[in-house]
C-alpha cells in the first residue's frame, strides 16, 4: 500500500521525521510531498525542502520525495495511493485536520486519511517554532537535523531580524 504524506515541511523537523520513520514500517512506500502553497511565504524553496527531506530520510529505503502543486487527493490518485497520512499534535491540530479529512473524503471517497499521533517528545514542535527560535539566535540542534540547522543559519545570517 502506498501512503502520501503531504505538507509544507518548511523546514522538516524531528517531528516530521518521527512520523515518516514510523509510517515507513506500516506501508510499502511512503511518498513525502512538498505542497506548493501559493498563500504561504516559505523560508526555503521547494527544491531546498525536497533536498532537506531526502537527506533526512536517506536511511529509509521505502521513502520517496516529490513536490506537487494542486490538491493532495489529485496527487494521491495520480500515484495510486490509498492513504493520506497526517500527524496530530495538539487539540488545535485536530479541528483543522478533521475538516481537511472530511473535505478530502468528499473529493475522493476511495482514499483514506490516516492520523499518526505525535511522539510525546515532539508534541510541541512545529516548523514555525524552529524558525522563530533560530531568528532570535538560539540553538535548534535538538529540533532539526544538523544539515537543516546549517541551512537555517545561512538564511538568517543573510537577513538578520
Ligand atoms: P502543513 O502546512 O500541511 O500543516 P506541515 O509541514 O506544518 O504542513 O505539517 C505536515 C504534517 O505533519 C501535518 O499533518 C502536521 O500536523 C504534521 N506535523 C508537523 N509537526 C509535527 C510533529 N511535531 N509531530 C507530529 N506531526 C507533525
Amino acid at each position: 500500500m502506498i501512503a502520501v504524506y503531504a505538507g509544507s515541511f518548511d523546514p522538516i523537523t524531528y517531528g516530521h521525521i518521527d512520523i515518516i520513520t514510523r509510517s515507513s514500517r506500516l506501508y510499502e512506500r511512503v511518498v513525502v510531498v512538498v505542497s506548493k502553497n501559493p498563500t504561504k511565504r516559505p523560508l526555503f524553496t521547494v527544491d531546498k525542502r525536497m533536498e532537506q527531506i531526502r537527506k533526512s530520510t536517506e536511511h529509509l529505503p521505502n521513502i520517496e520525495v516529490d513536490s506537487f502543486s494542486g490538491l493532495t487527493v489529485t496527487y494521491a490518485r495520480m500515484r495510486q495511493a490509498q492513504v493520506l497520512l497526517r500527524g496530530l499534535r495538539v487539540l488545535s491540530d485536530f479541528e483543522k485536520e478533521l475538516q481537511m479529512a472530511h473535505t478530502n473524503k468528499t473529493l475522493a471517497d476511495d482514499i483514506e486519511t490516516v492520523f499518526l499521533a505525535t511522539s510525546t517528545e515532539y508534541g510541541f514542535l512545529s516548523s514555525s517554532l524552529v524558525k522563530e527560535i533560530a531568528q532570535f539566535g538560539s540553538a535548534i540542534g535538538h529540533l532539526v537535523p544538523p544539515h537543516v540547522v546549517l541551512d537555517i543559519e545561512k538564511c538568517y545570517a543573510k537577513t538578520p531580524p
